[in-house]
């Protein structure tokens, strides 16, 4: 599904974000990628998503050598990969159905694929009654299943969430941890989760990516324990 080889980035004013990373992850994997802040973390997301291109190296998601798309074929390719961000970024002028139905839209699906599948995430994710509501008016663990119901909406084979309980408290964020996990389960969706909560990667183990100054410096099955810093 995702086959990074010596990935190496450098920006342009010299630091090297990433720096010989080597990383394999299968279809239906749910996997944490964690460390300290400027570690890389988001530059491997970026590589994946195609808005950087590796220096050194190749980045492959389902066959595509990413960085060596052309800059016309990223948006089709980006079908693929849904993102959901630790501040949710919903319009806020537009209800949960319109925020989830607008994904579609712009890949101009049938109006009437669209209604089914907008109903079709709003249950999965457990918002079924909330089509009408805007954002403004839902909590922050409710709108964080609206930013995920609408990352998903279009079936992408990977989802990546970036800091996705960042902003929620310890019961919330278990709540959307077991909503990742379903949707993992039922949607056969490859998962990328990057998270400082190491709470959270103790409790619910999964294989767990460590980076530290644009080195990969652990692979863990199942998490193991990590110690608080
Ligand atoms: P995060 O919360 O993921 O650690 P940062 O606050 O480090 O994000 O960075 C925010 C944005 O600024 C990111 O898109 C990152 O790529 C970019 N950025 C970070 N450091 C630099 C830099 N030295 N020069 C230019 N852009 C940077
Ligand atoms: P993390 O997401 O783990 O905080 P980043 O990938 O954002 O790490 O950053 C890794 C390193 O690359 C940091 O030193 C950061 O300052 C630098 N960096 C990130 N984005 C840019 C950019 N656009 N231009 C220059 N340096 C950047």
């Amino acid at each position: 599904m995702l086959d990074l080889k010596h990935v190496s980035k450098t920006y342009k004013n010299g630091v090297n974000a990433l720096y010989d990373v080597n990383l394999k992850i299968d279809q239906g994997e749910f996997v944490y990628i964690i460390g300290p802040t400027g570690s890389g973390k988001s530059t491997l997301i970026k590589l994946l998503d195609g808005e950087e291109i590796p220096t050194k190296g190749k980045v492959e998601v389902t066959g595509i050598n990413v960085g060596k798309l052309k800059h016309s074929k990223v948006p089709l390719y980006r079908r693929n990969i849904g993102v959901v961000f630790q501040d949710f970024r919903l319009l806020e002028r537009k209800t949960v159905f319109e925020n989830i139905a607008f994904a579609l839209e712009v890949i101009n699906v049938p109006k009437e694929r669209i209604r089914k599948r907008v109903r079709e995430v709003m249950n999965l994710v457990g918002l079924d009654d909330k089509g009408s509501s805007f954002p403004q008016e839902l909590s922050g663990g409710q709108q964080q299943r609206v930013a995920i119901a609408r990352a998903i909406a279009n079936k992408p084979k990977i989802l990546i969430a970036d800091e996705p309980t960042g902003n929620l408290d310890p019961q919330k964020s278990d709540e959307i941890m077991t909503l990742l996990e379903k949707i993992n389960r039922e949607e056969k969706t490859t998962i990328l989760m990057v998270t400082h909560d190491i709470t959270l990667v103790n409790k619910h183990r999964k294989r767990t990516i460590a980076l530290e100054a644009g080195h990969i410096v652990a692979d863990m099955n199942e998490g193991g324990y990590i110690k608080h810093d």
